[in-house]
């Protein structure tokens, strides 16, 4: 099935904006701590807020502007945006203190933090942001993205694999010994080759290839592939863009501020890649790509990502992509009759089974409707992770939260196959998610209620003694 809204491989600048809107949440971050005071005037590349709870990842300011605080909740909105004026933020006190502690390579980390670029990484287990100053078993590095109408890393590399290049060999300098996973769509394409031609001689470099089959791309798959468990330490993981982001703060010291994300779904003009900074008014988006009167706005693709609000102003620090989608408001007269000719179901049972090839227009419509489980294990064997998304649905329903722990729901990979092939419409990949949270949430009281229980017999026992 070919796809209409695929993105193409070029990358088109978006005129630059005169205010700012920067989200104080995004899929792993929440800006809790303000740095800035309403009114006051930054430059580009300063940090406004940071994540008190992800190592101090900080939000920075993406051009030079005068901060409004108060305008919009949960937003800082730059006004006033110049062109970009860039300098490196760095505390010197910090650093001298983090050289004693881990010499160069823990210059090298702070300066990826500091300068907005540590935020691409993630651990590949957990798909949280690994702690910096740890030590990984193994970096694995991705330039392949299997989500329908997500960024490509052809497009993220267009004229700069001399700078991707240079961002691995930062990467492992960053590294004792552990090795890099290179992992590539084609070792024999041209795009691998002229790659390999690039790292010829880096030894440490392991090169790849993954079936181009959704979701192959998933870190913590990979991870597992690779026989890179969990309990022998952390693997972090980064994307094509990550990895152009570390070349630029550590070559030349400067933040990470643009990013090039994709544009696609059937709901845009000309599906494609622009280059824009987080806060970028998703308003300027939605005037020169979308022509559907009615249309969905999804940050990121169609499997994992999440639908965008009127409230959305503008695009988060982690946007990979924004997916349109026409919107359907209304049931199709007669739909059930017809034949589905061009149109794709896990089940087979529309006549385009028959077809080998043909162009599926997605939409928002349903294929069904909400309804409880019909057991027909559609989910279960589109699983990537083996394990039974229903049972653990039907779990969760009757709050058997140890039931589900039992059924591995921690070896979910959040793909969302199994939402979207589900005919009764249950967002399986969104319980599995909150399921993984609580879970943890559990262990972490179970665990401080354990200490706290010693604790009181420890000072039991030495008030005995006395
Ligand atoms: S449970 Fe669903 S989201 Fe999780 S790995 Fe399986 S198919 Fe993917
Ligand atoms: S795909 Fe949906 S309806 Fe089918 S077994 Fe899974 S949860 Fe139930």
């Amino acid at each position: 099935m070919l796809l209409q809204g695929k993105p193409e491989g070029v990358v088109k600048p978006m005129p630059e904006p005169d205010k700012l809107y920067l989200p104080l949440r995004s899929e792993r971050f929440m800006f809790g701590e303000l740095l800035v005071k309403d009114g006051q005037d930054v430059q580009g590349g300063d940090a406004l807020a940071r994540d008190v709870n992800n190592h101090g990842v900080p939000l920075l300011a993406p051009r030079t502007g005068r901060v409004r605080l108060d305008e919009k909740e949960n937003y800082i909105i730059l006004e006033d945006v110049a062109k970009l004026e860039e300098h490196a933020d760095m505390d010197k006190e910090e650093l001298s203190h983090i050289e004693r502690e881990m010499g160069a390579a823990g210059i090298k980390r702070y300066r990826l933090l500091s300068l907005g670029a540590w935020q691409f990484f993630y651990d590949a287990h957990t798909g949280e942001l690994p702690d910096p100053l740890g030590t990984p078993q193994a970096i694995i590095v991705s330039t392949v993205s299997l989500e329908p109408f997500l960024s490509r890393g052809d497009a993220q590399l267009h004229n700069r694999l001399s700078n991707f290049t240079r961002g691995l060999e930062h990467l492992q300098s960053l590294l004792e010994y552990q090795p890099i996973y290179l992992i590539m769509p084609d070792i024999k394409s041209e795009f691998a080759s002229l790659i390999r031609n690039h790292i010829r001689g880096y030894a440490w470099v392991k090169m790849l290839e993954v079936p181009l089959t959704y979701p192959y791309d998933s870190f913590a798959i990979l991870a597992r592939k690779i026989g890179l468990n969990r309990d022998k330490g952390p693997v972090w993981a980064v994307r094509t863009e990550g990895v152009l982001a570390i070349d630029r703060a550590l070559t030349l010291s400067k933040p990470c501020m643009v990013r090039i994300i994709s544009i696609g779904g059937a709901g845009i003009n000309s599906p494609t890649h622009i280059k824009v900074m987080p806060g970028y008014p998703l308003k300027h988006i939605r005037d020169q790509y979308v022509f559907e009167p009615a249309a969905r706005m999804i940050n990121g693709g169609i499997l994992t990502g999440q639908m965008l609000g009127e409230e959305t102003l503008g695009i988060d620090t982690e946007c990979r992509g924004i997916t349109v989608l026409p919107e359907l408001r209304e049931r199709e007269f007669l739909g059930f009759a017809r034949p589905g000719w061009s149109r794709s179901c896990y089940a087979a049972c529309y006549l385009s089974a028959l077809r080998k090839k043909f162009l599926e227009r997605f939409n928002t419509g349903m294929r069904g409707e909400g309804r409880p489980c019909i057991s027909c294990n559609f989910c279960e064997d589109i699983c990537p992770a083996g394990i039974t998304p229903h049972l653990i649905h039907k779990y969760l329903y009757r709050d058997l939260v140890e039931e589900a722990e039992q059924a591995r729901t921690d070896l979910c990979v959040e793909c969302g196959l199994c939402s979207y092939v589900c005919p009764s419409k249950i967002d399986l990949r969104q319980q599995l998610i909150d399921a993984k949270k609580l879970i943890e949430q559990e262990k972490e009281e179970i665990r401080k209620e354990k200490m706290r229980q010693e604790e009181l017999a420890r000072k039991a026992a030495e008030e005995k003694n006395e």
